[in-house]
């Protein structure tokens, strides 16, 4: 059995199910490289560009993690998906920085997705990798809806509230969970890309913490597209990347809802887009006074700076609450 690697950073937190579900319709074992460790970002540090960002030094740990357990490692190079804005540059790089950046890799699949280029790109890339696989097209057509389906599934799954690593655990290890939702107090909006926020390694677990704290957490990943799509600029205009783009709207969205008490940004340490993310993400919240915290991860981020950070934070949105009472 041909055995794929899907390395857990990145899209995993955005698209796995969607590619899981397709490789095991047509056959193939997936492989994914599990949760960010130490020992894993050090590896992925010491290999990747020094001026990357830091998740892309996080990724570059997980495709070391599947070396030498998989016959392919699937690193799909997508440009666009909405007809509209684009991923990053540092996605669109991302196969080639694997494959030249580091040696003895398995050979990556890396089929190009950009929806502004062709009509029906995106079944045109998943047929283009069940071919590269040689299956037969009734095969892959019909792996391909039941992709489609998965997807569908675990966006369902995350706008009930869950986030999308209990989401992954629910579809595919059958977990019966409940959304944590606190003890109805507070609530926090969590803004930012899906993998900053839901790595528990680099972003210390910041969920978890504010759970613990009986806080009620709700995220990007959490809405649905359109109202996203709804969300008026003050600005006029969309921002040019895709999860930026994404994580601007949903701040908006946040900052005018009456029942978010405290919004945090969590941005990542050599990130070009988060650079004027963060302050268009103030300028708004500023007229909405809701209490802000933007949060720097990096490869050196500890539990104890964040944390006293995050306590602090939670201690003065208390308080503000309270002398409002
Ligand atoms: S958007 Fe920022 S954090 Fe994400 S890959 Fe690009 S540079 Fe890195």
């Amino acid at each position: 059995m041909i055995r794929i690697g899907i390395p857990s950073a990145l899209f995993y937190y955005v698209y796995y199910p969607m590619w899981k579900v397709f490789f095991e319709e047509l056959g193939a074992q997936v492989v994914s490289s599990g949760k960010t460790t130490k020992k894993l970002l050090d590896n992925g540090v010491r290999e990747a560009l020094a001026d990357a960002c830091v998740p892309v030094k996080v990724f570059f740990g997980h495709a070391i993690a599947l070396k030498d357990k998989v016959d392919y490692l699937f690193i799909p190079r997508i440009v666009c998906l909405n007809n509209k804005t684009v991923y990053c540059p540092k996605f669109l790089g991302l196969p080639d920085m694997v494959r030249y950046g580091l040696e003895n890799m398995p050979p990556i699949i890396d089929v190009r997705i950009d929806t502004r280029t062709r009509r029906n790109a995106l079944f045109k890339a998943f047929y283009s990798v069940g071919k590269l696989l040689n299956a037969k097209s009734l095969k892959i057509f019909k792996a391909y809806v039941k992709a489609r389906m998965a997807q569908l599934r675990f966006q369902k799954i995350l706008r009930r509230g869950f986030q999308p690593l209990e989401a992954i655990d629910i579809i595919f290890n059958h977990k019966k969970i409940k959304p944590v939702t606190g003890d109805g107090r507070l609530n926090f909006a969590i803004v930012g890309y899906p993998y900053t926020i839901h790595d528990q390694y680099i972003s210390v677990d910041i969920i978890g913490k504010l759970r613990r704290m009986g806080i009620n957490v709700v995220t990007v990943d959490n809405l649905h597209p359109l109202l996203l799509k709804l969300q008026r600029y003050k600005l006029g205009k969309r921002l040019f990347w895709t999860f930026t783009d994404r994580t601007l709207r949903a701040a908006y969205y946040f900052a005018g809802r009456k029942d978010i008490d405290g919004i945090i940004h969590v941005t990542a340490f050599g990130c070009g887009p988060d650079s004027i993310l963060d302050k268009f993400i103030q300028i708004n919240n500023g007229s909405n006074k809701i209490p802000f915290m933007s949060l720097t991860i990096d490869e050196h981020s500890g539990e104890a700076g964040l944390g006293t950070r995050l306590e602090a934070f939670v201690d003065m949105v208390k308080r503000k609450k309270r002398s409002e009472q």
